[in-house]
């Protein structure tokens, strides 16, 4: 699953505590034969279901898992037997008459169910079309444990079987599984039967159904067909997807050494949106929010574009490791998406290399794992799951971020021909099959000819950041010999015992050479050839954080154009958070981003851009705020200047990303010339809908909402409900939500208590207005409980509006948080405690950087 960016750190589920991994295995599934008739109108449907099974142990009892179903038979060998649902443990068990021998049997099952709003089992996605007329689209999604909201199934990771599925459509309608239809049969009453093919071997969370009123596109891929399916009108918006992806699947064919097993890879557009993942990897039938998968070239941005690269790679590595290769249990969920995530970066590196993915990942993904883990809030990467709680609370910054650094630090270590190696043998020695994180350790070893579980362990098993630091360094004889010490780096108060890693190091000296060391104990003399300025973890492939003594600094600002790319990213990110935590000065940080000049790389801008967007939250509210934004402007305005407002032929797509992020940065601090640009844009649209152009389209819209006057604001309204395109009207509504204008929050959330939006837009709207106004978005929350909980799946209630108060510096806060917390199950507190917790270290890095703001802005360099 790709899990959405604003969710990525606060996603949990508050569904019943339940047991988890504890079906008996006495009793495994072999091959489901399913059959379901949806009524769409009526938002149910009833289905059927003969299960081989195989009895490994002579039983009286059946137990498998069902959630929100009435069962109206149940049958084992075709004969009725008894059946008990348990609602809470969301198990379905089965009494039988008599003992059922080892060996084969069936059990079968007939039952109804409801199709739900928001994406969990099988859903709807309801949504206007060009000419006004309604749609309802039908989809599942069921990772976590929701293929039980489906059929009575054996809904753990390791029960995998075989599916065939069938399905009723209505007329006209298009259906889609996992595996091509083997038939459509027209019924009497005008709907068609569609019967899928067998599926091969695989877990209950991967199987997929949708249909709706839908276009598909193909292209082949060798003997595979790449599929886009997408609603009527929009399917050539699916061009770019479908280009990459035929780019990817020999990609990934090679570097796993398996090929795709199935026939075809359909990627299934929604023209909806979660607030909690963006896409899932359902095994040959990759399901998508529109805006992860369709490229509108009238309406997206660069950044946009590779925003569907980056999540089609990632779904396309699930169809390997994940689907082809399942972990044992949820546990181990980081081997899927630590892996995938990786990907994203890897095969970009390798099929677009202009977009320098390795450099992107110091300088965003790395730091967004870090955030995470420096605070006491953390936990390891892998941990024990024991409830449906904990399976969902697994999908967060932890196990996608720091999965994917560690899986980068690894291949850096190993190099990345004998990492390739060892995942070629885990693939090949357990396809079809699930593991544990162990035996992957256990096949890159033995690629790698070293031991990897030493090193992985510390990084897996245990929380936290390491941080190295350089204590001395001496040149003697043409090299230097540096002391260097490891601890955590944390970002609240240090824990009390002390914590070390064995962290890979790659130690260089600028002009000379470059050393391979492992940092084990407390203290470490490591001697590299040269006597040039020392680099700290060289090229920033380990996930440490770096601290230099004084001299070794002042070399650092010296040097810095000189410095790899990695590496002048990886060090400004480490300034600010060594500032943040209270390891050393933020001047460091300023003298070093002195040294980014007005050519630099567009990555080297778009963090600096980021960090003094960090500040502004550090100084609001107070007389520093005013200096600091004419400061921003003074410093960024050039940089747009010199790139131009909108896209040159043969630029750079990393330009198109820093004009992004700079237009915004400017609108954001109150730039005239960006706000007037905006203003005459949004005039121009209610006549001309693309009058922007797409190259700055997301931050000029930011930017006029974010600064919108009363009549701005009812512009945007109006403006909204003119729209027919999914996706545009999807980000209208986020849009009413961000003004900074406090009357104006106060009446976006009055639309709260309309029927102008959808359930999913409204939560979108709630979660934009609390960007600029936590207080008041959590107040109303609170104070609209029944509302907001209606808004919402069941199973992100809790944590969504713990969420809403996590930007908010009132004091106050934290005790109105854990009020609420007060209100949930003891399990479902989770999310809360890291919020008060990231209140915490937020207010402790405020009072430590706002002196060296201070002191910075009234210097004037
Ligand atoms: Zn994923």
């Amino acid at each position: 699953m790709k899990i959405a960016v604003a969710a990525a750190l606060a996603l949990t589920v508050s569904t019943p505590a339940l047991a988890a991994g504890t079906l008996p295995t006495t009793v495994v599934p072999v091959l489901y034969d399913i059959s379901v008739t949806p009524n769409a109108q009526a938002m149910t449907f009833t289905g059927s279901e003969t299960v081989q099974i195989d009895v490994k142990a002579a039983t009286r009892t059946i137990t498998l898992n069902a959630a929100g179903l009435a069962i109206s038979s149940a049958t084992v060998d075709g004969k009725p037997v008894r059946h008990t649902l348990d609602a809470d443990r969301q198990l379905l068990t089965l009494t039988l008459p008599a003992v059922a021998n080892v060996g084969r049997h069936t059990v079968g099952f007939a039952w109804s169910g409801k199709i739900n709003q928001s994406a969990a089992g099988l859903f709807a996605i309801d949504y206007t079309n060009q000419d006004g007329s309604k749609s309802r689209m039908l989809a599942t999604q069921f990772e976590a444990p929701d293929a039980r909201r489906f059929a009575p199934m054996w809904d753990e990771p390791a029960f995998k079987a075989r599916f065939r599925l069938k399905a009723i459509a209505p007329a006209g309608q298009l259906a889609f599984s996992n595996m091509p239809s083997m038939s459509v049969a027209k019924q009497s009453d005008g709907t068609q039967l569609y019967s899928f093919a067998e599926t091969p071997v695989m877990s209950s969370y991967l199987l997929y159904l949708g249909m709706g009123d839908l276009e598909r596109k193909t292209v082949m891929a060798g003997k595979v067909e790449i599929g886009v399916i997408t609603r009527r009108g929009v399917v050539d918006q699916g061009d770019y997807a479908l280009a990459e992806a035929k780019r990817l699947l020999p990609y990934y064919n090679n570097y796993f050494g398996q090929p795709y097993p199935l026939p075809k890879l359909d990627m299934i557009a929604g023209p909806g949106s979660s607030q909690f993942f963006g896409a899932m990897e359902n095994w040959g039938a990759i399901f998508y929010f529109e805006p992860e998968l369709l490229f509108d070239p009238k309406r997206a941005t660069e950044s946009g574009r590779q925003r569907i690269f980056t999540v089609v790679a990632h779904e396309m590595a699930h169809q390997w490791f994940g689907d082809l290769v399942t972990m044992q249990w949820w546990d181990d969920l980081w081997l899927n998406e630590g892996f995938a995530s990786w990907m994203e970066n890897k095969s970009a590196a390798d099929l677009n290399p202009d977009w320098k993915a390795r450099a992107s990942a110091v300088a965003f993904d790395r730091e967004g794992a870090m955030g995470v883990d420096s605070t006491a809030a953390t936990h390891p990467i892998i941990r024990k799951i024991e409830t449906v709680d904990q399976i969902g609370e697994a999908f967060d910054g932890i196990t996608y971020s720091k999965g994917q650094a560690v899986i980068g630090m690894l291949e850096s270590t190993l190099g990345a021909d004998n990492f390739r190696d060892g995942i070629r043998r885990y693939m090949a020695k357990y396809k079809y099959g699930n593991t544990v994180t162990d035996q992957l350790w256990s096949e890159l070893s033995a690629a790698a000819g070293q031991p990897v579980a030493e090193i992985a362990h510390g990084f897996t098993l245990q929380g936290g950041v390491p941080l190295v630091t350089l204590t001395a360094a001496r040149c003697v004889g043409g090299s230097t010999t540096a002391t260097i010490a490891q601890g955590r780096f944390g970002m609240d108060a240090p824990s009390k015992t002390p914590q070390t890693w064995q962290v890979p190091l790659v130690v260089g000296t600028l002009g000379g050479g470059d050393t391979r060391t492992i940092v084990s104990g407390a203290s470490t003399d490591v001697s590299v050839k040269g006597c040039g300025t020392l680099l700290l973890n060289k090229g920033k492939g380990s996930y440490t954080r770096v601290m230099y003594d004084q001299a070794g600094h002042d070399a650092l600002v010296r040097d810095y154009t000189r410095l790899p790319l990695e590496d002048r990213l990886g060090t400004l990110a480490d300034d600010y958070a060594l500032a943040a935590g209270g390891y050393q000065d933020l001047s460091r940080f300023f003298a070093l981003m002195g040294r980014v000049g007005v050519d630099a790389d567009p990555l080297e801008w778009s963090l600096v851009s980021g960090r003094l967007g960090s500040l502004r939250n550090i100084v609001r509210g107070t007389p520093l705020a005013a200096p600091l934004r004419a400061r921003t402007v003074a410093i960024l305005d050039p940089v747009l200047k010199r790139i131009g407002y909108t896209q040159r032929n043969g630029e750079s797509p990393l330009v198109g990303n820093l004009r992004e992020s700079l237009v915004d940065r400017l609108g954001d601090n109150g730039d005239p010339e960006v706000l007037r640009m905006a203003r005459t844009y949004v005039g121009q649209l209610a006549t001309n809908p693309t009058a922007i152009p797409p190259s700055i389209r997301t931050p000029i819209l930011s930017t006029f909402a974010g600064n919108a006057t009363p009549a701005d604001w009812e512009l945007l309204l109006k403006l909204t409900q003119a729209e027919t395109n999914p996706v545009a009207k999807n980000r209208f509504v986020s849009l009413l939500g961000a003004a900074e204008d406090d009357a104006l929050a106060t009446r976006a959330l009055a639309l709260l208590k309309t029927d102008t939006f959808t359930a999913p837009q409204k939560a979108a709207l709630l979660r934009a207005v609390s960007g600029g106004h936590p207080d008041m978005a959590f107040d109303w929350a609170v104070a609209n409980r029944a509302l907001v909980e209606g808004l919402l799946e069941e199973s992100n209630r809790s944590s969504f509006i713990v969420g809403l108060g996590a930007g908010s510096v009132d004091p106050a806060m934290p005790a109105k948080i854990n009020a609420f917390a007060q209100t949930l199950p003891e399990a479902s507190r989770g999310a809360a405690r890291r919020v008060v917790a990231g209140i915490a270290v937020r207010k402790a890095a405020v009072e430590r950087l706002r002196p060296a703001v201070q002191t910075w802005l009234a210097s004037g360099q």
